[in-house]
This record gives C-alpha cells, sequence and structure tokens, in this order.
C-alpha cells in the first residue's frame, strides 16, 4: 500500500491503477481487509483475552506493589492458605479522586496538544515529515488525511515535565509511581469507555459505513473493532491518537518517573535504569519521529478500532511497556560495566535493524523503486491487487536489502532490543522478561496475520514472493 501513498504524494494516480471489469477478482479482494468469518480459534482466543488480559496486567502490577516483582509468591500464598483473594485485594489502592484528576487532565491535555496544535516541528526541523499526511487506500478504496503532530505533542510534553521537575515543582517527578494503581483503574475506566464507544459509534454513526465489517459475533466485534477508521469531526482520529498518546507519550514519562523514584528511595539512578530510559527513549522517539510512516504500518491500515486497540492502547502499552523501570524501583540493579556495555551495543544493534529495514521498505515504496539499497538498485516482485470498487492497484514486494534476509527483519531487530531491555535487569527475577516473550508472541503472530492478509491481497504473487524470501524472522531458521 505504501507505493500507492508515495503515487498519491507524487500525483501520478495513473500509475498506479487501472479500472478492473473483471468480477471474479472483486470476490478475492474483498477480503484483504480484516476476517468477515470468525474462526473458532479466534473466537476462543478472544474470549481469553477479554476475560484475562486486565486480570494479567493487574497480576503484573499487584506482584511488584505487595510481592517485590515475585510472580511467584502471590501463588505460593494462596496455595498454602497464607493469604485469601480477598486479602490481596483489600491491599490493593483502589481509585482515588486525586488519580483520577491526574489522569483526565493528562487526556484532556494530549487531546488539546494532538486536536488544536497543528504541527510546527516540520516547518524547522529538516529531515522530519509532519503536518497534514495522506494514510493508505482502506479496502473501499478511501484514503484518509492525518494531522501528523506526535513528535511536537511529545516534546511540549516533556519540556513541561522537566520545567516542572528542576523550576515549577508543581508536583513530583514521582507522581506516576506514586499513583501507579489508581491510575490503573483510570487508565481501565478510558478503556473500556471508548471501545464500547467506538462499539455504539459504529452502529449509529459510523465515519465510513463502507469500511466497517460486522462479523455478526458481539465479542469478536467488540474486541478486534467494527469502524476501521473511526473519527469526530475532520481531525480527531480514534487510531492515530489512542495508538501513540497518552500511552506512547506516557512510555517515557512513566520510566521517568521511576527514575526519579529510585532517585528518592536510593539516593541515586542505576545505570539499568538509565539504560532502560535510554533505550526506550530512542524507541518511543523514532515512533513519534516516524509518525507518518506509522500510517502504513499493519495497526493503522489493517486493524479496526476496538478493544484490542482502545483498550490495549490505554492499558496494556502503559502498564506492561514499562514494567523494567517499575522492576528496577524495587530491585535496583548496578551493570558491571561490561555488562552494561554488552546490552547497550544489543539495543542499539537491534535498533538500527529494527529501523533501517523499516526504512528500506518506506524508502523503496516512496520512490517506486527508483532508490538505492545497500548502493545498489533493489530487487523486487511486481504483483498486484483489487479494491472494492473494481480498481485494479499495483505494486511491488522489496526482495533485497534486509527484506532478502528475511521476509520481517525489522520484528527481529524489535526483539533484539527488547531482549536488551530486560537484561538490564539481571536475573533475579521473571518478571521484567515478560516483555521479550510477549513481544515474540505478538510478532510472530503478527507475521502469520500479515502473511494470511498479504496473500489475500496479492495471491499468487505473494507465493512468488516468498519463495523468493523463504524465511519470516531469522534466516535459516523461522
Ligand atoms: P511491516 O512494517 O513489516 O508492514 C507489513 C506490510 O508491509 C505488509 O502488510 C505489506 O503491506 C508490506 N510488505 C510486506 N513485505 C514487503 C516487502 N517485501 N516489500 C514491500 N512491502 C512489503 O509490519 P508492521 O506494520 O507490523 O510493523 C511496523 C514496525 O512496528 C515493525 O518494525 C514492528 O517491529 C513494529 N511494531 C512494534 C510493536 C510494539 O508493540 N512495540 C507492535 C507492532 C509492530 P502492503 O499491503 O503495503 O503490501
Amino acid at each position: 500500500m505504501q507505493d500507492i501513498m508515495a503515487a498519491h504524494q507524487e500525483k501520478k494516480p495513473e500509475e498506479r491503477k487501472h479500472k478492473s471489469t473483471q468480477n471474479h477478482t472483486r470476490t478475492s479482494q474483498v477480503q484483504w481487509g480484516r476476517a468477515w468469518e470468525v474462526d473458532w480459534f479466534s473466537l476462543a482466543s478472544i474470549l481469553f483475552l477479554l476475560m484475562f488480559a486486565p486480570l494479567i496486567v493487574y497480576y503484573f502490577i499487584m506482584s511488584c506493589d505487595q510481592y517485590q516483582c515475585s510472580l511467584i509468591d502471590p501463588v505460593i500464598d494462596l496455595l498454602t492458605e497464607k493469604k485469601h483473594l480477598s486479602d490481596i485485594w483489600n491491599k490493593t489502592p483502589m481509585l482515588t479522586y486525586r488519580a483520577a484528576g491526574i489522569y483526565t487532565l493528562w487526556v484532556a491535555f494530549q487531546v488539546v496538544l494532538y486536536v488544536f496544535i497543528p504541527d510546527f516541528c516540520h516547518k524547522f526541523i529538516p529531515g522530519y515529515v509532519g503536518g497534514v499526511q495522506e494514510g493508505a487506500v482502506t479496502p473501499v478504496g478511501v484514503v484518509n488525511k492525518y494531522e501528523i503532530n506526535g513528535l511536537q505533542a511529545w516534546i511540549i510534553t516533556h519540556v513541561l515535565w522537566f520545567a516542572n521537575a528542576y523550576y515549577f515543582h508543581w508536583f513530583s517527578p514521582t507522581i506516576i509511581f506514586d499513583n501507579w494503581i489508581p491510575l490503573l483503574w483510570c487508565a481501565n475506566i478510558l478503556g473500556y469507555a471508548v471501545s464500547t464507544f467506538a462499539m455504539i459509534k459504529s452502529y449509529f454513526f459510523p465515519t465510513n459505513a463502507k469500511d466497517c465489517k460486522f462479523t455478526g459475533n458481539f465479542f469478536y466485534d467488540y474486541m478486534m473493532g467494527i469502524e476501521f477508521n473511526p473519527r469526530i469531526g475532520k481531525w480527531f482520529d480514534f487510531k492515530l491518537f489512542f495508538n501513540g498518546r497518552p500511552g506512547i507519550v506516557a512510555w517515557t514519562l512513566i520510566n521517568l518517573s521511576y527514575a526519579a523514584k529510585q532517585q528518592e528511595l536510593y539516593g541515586e539512578v542505576t545505570n539499568s535504569m538509565i539504560l532502560v530510559n535510554v533505550l526506550q527513549g530512542i524507541y518511543v522517539l523514532d515512533f513519534f519521529w516516524n509518525e507518518a510512516w506509522y500510517l502504513k504500518t499493519i495497526d493503522i491500515c489493517h486493524d479496526h478500532f476496538g478493544w484490542y486497540l482502545g483498550w490495549g492502547d490505554c492499558v496494556w502499552l502503559p502498564y506492561l511497556y514499562t514494567l523494567q523501570g517499575l522492576y528496577l524501583v524495587y530491585h535496583p540493579v548496578q551493570l558491571c560495566a561490561a555488562n552494561a556495555i554488552g546490552i547497550l551495543i544489543l539495543g542499539m544493534i537491534g535498533y538500527y535493524i529494527f529501523r533501517m529495514t523499516n526504512h528500506q521498505k518506506d524508502l523503496f515504496r516512496r520512490t517506486n523503486g527508483n532508490c538505492k539499497i545497500w548502493g545498489k538498485k533493489p530487487e523486487y516482485i511486481e504483483c498486484s491487487y483489487m479494491s472494492v470498487d473494481g480498481t485494479k492497484y499495483y505494486s511491488k514486494l522489496l526482495t533485497s536489502g534486509f527484506w532478502g534476509w528475511a521476509r520481517h527483519f525489522n520484528y527481529t531487530g524489535d526483539l533484539m532490543g527488547s531482549l536488551a531491555y530486560c537484561l538490564a535487569c539481571g536475573f533475579q527475577h521473571i518478571l521484567p522478561y515478560f516483555y521479550v516473550f510477549y513481544m515474540t508472541i505478538l510478532l510472530i503472530h503478527r507475521c502469520i496475520r500479515d502473511e494470511h492478509r498479504c496473500f489475500s491481497k496479492y495471491g499468487k504473487d505473494w507465493k512468488r514472493y516468498t519463495a523468493a524470501v523463504p524465511y519470516r524472522l531469522l534466516p535459516g531458521v523461522f
């Protein structure tokens, strides 16, 4: 889809599409968006997640709060009847007015930054793509416009954070850590509210009725979403807002709050905490620097907006992606110089692979193959697909550079970076390693569903591509 978007930007529509009158292709093109039918495995997974994902988040955060981040001790206490569920629950901090106030202010502030402050960063930061950008072609052939101002929102938020920490002192920099569980309830309220609202909206006032998908299964529709790109007004796009902010803007603030807590408790910030802050900070900054590119990732191009994205962005992401920093508040690990450097190198190599792989595809698609990958003309496979109205589009699949090594080498780099964050926490507990386990499952599952979608979209052309690049993540292994 990227090349299609690039073609839009280059204003050469005749190069990218030809009307087709072939009816048989219409049947196949309808399949390349989200599934219309729910198989039993998907349904079982969805029910499992709807029931257990909130409990998993609670369990991890409670383990840190009450058991010094041990995942085993609560189970042992319950099995040996040393404690009952009610004991654990009674010790759990409840929702407070203070947390509700902080959270409301936080989300409202991010909404204001998103909706009311058009991007000015692209006007003075060379190479940064911000302002109004076009998304990819949706299955019904719509191209949405987005206001890309995430980097600006991130910068303003962090400038204010540091101004407060070092100058104004309106609130303590440990505010997030100090209210972490009460804030969890607020995040859940928002996550459920926005998912439920998105579902109701899709029935009564969808933004684009043609891009809605009703499977007929309530749970599947609630979880995976019905509307493709729900919006309020012209610019408030649910997917872009909830995916990026408040969750990802908060990510670095949460880590900073953990670092401040270490300082308060132990009088110093450990090198492992600095490593986690730096490596995850680079990942977050990369996300906002490339927010326009992000419009072409699966989250925006393929996923509909439901509980998976709505609740996931409000709760799962800020709470579970930041477990390393939380862990380090309870277990301040000071790494020896060799280990710290080794972890830094692993994280940076992972980041380099992640960024370069994504960059190669973006460059290739943006220039329609008129570029150099590793100093040579790119190799690729020509392919075509149809949108709902029967328009035939042409596309290309890159088979050189990192894309010649494996079909998702960007995921491999991401996983190396994820492992680095976890290693910074040492080997005393399993909790900080949840992230790399989770990312491995997420990205392998993503690989499979993306390839299923690409096969539905490109048909035999996709088969030619998988024959040319036979491995998914690791050449010669998988
Ligand atoms: P990709 O950026 O790999 O995009 C996949 C799409 O790219 C395919 O659907 C296809 O779309 C196109 N494509 C596939 N192969 C080729 C090729 N050889 N040449 C050109 N185009 C191709 O995947 P994601 O959107 O999942 O991920 C983007 C990044 O975000 C990744 O680096 C990933 O690691 C990261 N990520 C991080 C997550 C986190 O929670 N931290 C979660 C998910 C992703 P088309 O229809 O255009 O052909």
